[in-house]
């Protein structure tokens, strides 16, 4: 059944010189603008339980992991590691140089700024305020300039759509590999406009990004926890430069994302691990669908990445502007229920069709938790409940061994990248 239009949002072209694109966004499907959320709750939140990256909060899965990966997984990330190492540290450090000129007293560089980022291959632009609150704990420190540019890279479309594979897994880490590079030119370029521009690695997150994406109206948080952008939807690969360039901010829109993906529920359905939840939930002062870690975790770790969520969402695999025009002429989800957009295999377990899963028994789900030296000191409790740790030199020996243990895991360097690596190669790395 048609439906009426609320309202038509134009939107750059992918890159500099094509045509702007329409969105057109169904009355039903009019909520809010960027995100629901109570800021007090945000502030809350923030203030009382900071955020911190799961390199740190979750090392006891990301070494357990390394226990189910495939022989090829393993060879991807150490590659990847690899390749990264060198760019991650120059972001890290690149907010310490100074500009190259003078800047222009008073000149706003925002259209120089987003031009030159779509130079470079970034599909999606926009400036907003770097959003502390949403910030991981051990980098509070480190953030120095109070403007976000957020830059998002489109992943290859092909091997999106060969998800879970390792033909698509390597994909996603060459992505984020190429963004690195360009990120830093457009560093390179904020500097020869006379000011700073600190560079956030893709792999070496500082934040959360996705509402910092969301609040410069490059799109809405989709169930399945991604960012869905207009272009290229949820195969958009997110990182942030902040400056203290004189720009102007753009504002959130509303995509009617809330309210599609309610209807849509193609990811919620299709998920392996039926990680994904129907209703939206409060979390941290914000509504939204709420992924359960524990159970995507171990699908992804012994499924290259897993990723069935991005791969069968309509707005990654048609763009937001099919998807909505099919939704205001017909009011139903474009591809839903189709083998093209719901169809996909499993290694091991064959392929899944619209309304097929695989099944996984309990224990496929039990995996541990927290951080790696909290589960020694909990394996290390047990042993001393079981009188397992003798009196005199032997049990010396022990406590040696686990000091020598929890000094290696709290000494380790914890970005993004290397936290992808088992923690003995972390050490060597
Ligand atoms: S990555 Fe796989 S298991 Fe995790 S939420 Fe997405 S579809 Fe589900
Ligand atoms: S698959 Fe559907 S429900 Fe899931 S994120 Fe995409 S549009 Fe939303």
């Amino acid at each position: 059944m048609k439906k009426r239009i609320s309202h038509v949002l134009k939107r750059p072209g992918l890159r500099n010189g094509d045509p702007s694109i329409e969105i057109p966004v169904a009355e039903d499907l009019v909520t809010t603008p960027g995100i629901r959320q109570v800021p007090k709750d945000v502030d809350f939140y923030s203030r009382s339980y900071p955020l911190e990256s799961q390199s740190i909060t979750n090392t006891a899965d990301s070494e357990w992991a390394w226990t189910v990966y495939p022989e090829e997984e393993q060879e991807g990330h150490r590659e990847h590691v690899r390749l990264s190492k060198e760019v991650v540290k120059i972001s890290g450090e690149y907010g310490d140089i100074e500009p190259t000129v003078e800047p222009e007293p008073g000149k706003d560089v925002t259209e120089e700024i987003k031009a030159k980022a779509r130079d470079l291959g970034f599909g999606e632009v926009g400036i907003t305020r770097y959003d502390r609150r949403y910030t991981f704990k051990y980098k509070k420190r480190w953030i120095r300039f109070e403007h976000a540019i957020c830059i998002a890279f489109e992943q290859d479309y092909e091997r999106t759509q060969a998800i879970p594979s390792m033909f698509a897994e390597t994909t996603h880490f060459g992505t984020y590999r190429t963004m690195s590079q360009a990120g830093l030119l457009l560093a390179d370029y904020i500097r020869s406009l006379g000011y700073h521009a600190q560079v956030h690695s893709p792999a070496d997150n500082s934040a959360a990004y996705i509402p910092m994406f969301v609040q410069a109206g490059l799109g809405q948080l989709g169930a399945n926890g991604q960012l869905l952008s207009p272009h290229f939807g949820s195969r958009a690969r997110l990182m942030i430069i902040t400056t203290d360039a004189i720009i102007t901010y753009d504002k959130p829109l509303d995509y009617g994302i809330h309210k599609f993906c309610e209807i849509c529920q193609v990811c919620v359905n299709r998920c392996p691990g039926r990680a994904l939840i129907r209703d939206k939930v409060w979390w941290r002062g914000v509504q939204k669908h709420k992924l359960v870690y524990d159970r995507c975790r171990p699908v992804m770790a012994r499924y290259t990445g897993c990723g069935v969520c991005m791969k069968v969402c309509p707005v990654q695999k048609y763009g937001m502007k099919p998807v909505m025009e099919h939704y205001v002429e017909t009011g139903e989800v474009l591809g839903k229920g189709t083998h093209e957009l719901e169809g996909y295999s499993v290694e091991g377990k064959g392929y899944f069709g619209p309304g097929e899963l695989p099944h996984f028994n309990h224990d496929f789900f039990d995996i541990p938790h927290g951080r790696s030296e909290d589960m020694l000191f909990e394996e290390f409790k047990e042993k001393l409940n079981n009188h397992e740790i003798p009196d005199g030199p032997a049990g010396d020996e022990v406590l040696r061994e686990f000091k020598k243990e929890v000094e290696e895991i709290v000494a380790k360097p914890v970005d993004d990248a290397m936290a992808l690596l088992p923690q003995k190669e972390q050490t060597a790395m």
